[in-house]
């Protein structure tokens, strides 16, 4: 076989071991009938694969088991990952769309324009700390190139790593910020200006979705203004509880 096959072979059965150990699995049973019933043949350990219970991950295990990641083309030309920073038990976590230029330079979600718009709603308008109080990362880790919206291969090579993250930090709340990240975790194609405001689930998690920071500074109305602060006043209500 050749070799970037047999590399994309062993990557997709790492992803699938991930998701296997994720659903509580410890331990992969060996297939006797396979063998012919006459041959005898010594019964194999199992293979260990590390879960022993449903909260077994941390985040830098997330992060060890994403790597130098090549699951995608993005992986190509991107300067670094950006996995994502903050509070790894932080009770609310925002997920943005992906690392722009600025993200892309040092490794760090939201650190451009619109990051410092996300941390003045976190920081002014919530009073919250955006290191101490949340988590931040995004639906694809690295950089599409000219800032183009990720790609389904490349947004499903990520979304397992997302899962994770979010497995491992348990938070009280997740935000999905603007339609690619809200599309992505609801798998449709959302109308965020209409459905922004609203309460879903994600796997468990209860899900707020909102306006895009960015959209944010791209179309800075009243209107756009008091819709985020309202969403993000529900959040807070619902981490008071
Ligand atoms: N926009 C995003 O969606 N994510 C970032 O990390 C930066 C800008």
């Amino acid at each position: 076989m050749q070799t970037p096959d047999r590399t994309r072979l062993l990557q997709e059965l790492k992803n699938q071991l991930l998701f296997l150990k994720d659903a509580g699995y410890s331990e992969i049973p060996s297939e006797s009938e396979l063998f012919p019933k006459n041959i005898s043949i010594p019964k194999p350990n199992p293979i260990k694969i590390m879960a022993t219970s449903k909260k077994v991950i941390t985040l830098s295990q997330v992060q060890d088991e994403l790597g130098d990641c090549t699951r995608c083309k993005l992986s190509q030309g991107r300067k670094n990952i950006v996995f994502g920073s903050g509070n790894p038990k932080a009770d609310l976590v925002f997920v943005g769309e992906g690392p722009g230029a600025d993200e892309d330079e040092q490794g760090l979600p939201f650190v451009g324009r619109a990051g410092k718009k996300l941390t003045e709603i976190i920081e002014k308008g919530m009073n919250l700390d955006r290191e101490k109080d949340t988590y931040i990362c995004n639906i694809v880790k690295c950089r599409p190139p000219g800032n183009r919206d990720p790609e389904k291969e490349e947004i499903e090579a990520c979304n397992p790593f997302l899962l994770q993250q979010l497995k491992a930090i348990q938070p009280k709340v997740v935000v999905a910020l603007g339609k690619p990240a809200a599309s992505t975790l609801l798998g449709r194609s959302v109308p965020i200006t209409k459905e922004r405001g609203t309460w879903h689930d994600y796997k468990g998690f209860k899900l707020m979705l909102t306006l895009h920071p960015a959209y944010l500074l791209r179309a800075y109305t009243v209107e756009n203004r008091k819709a985020v602060h309202s969403d993000m006043k529900k959040v807070l209500k619902e981490l008071s509880r």
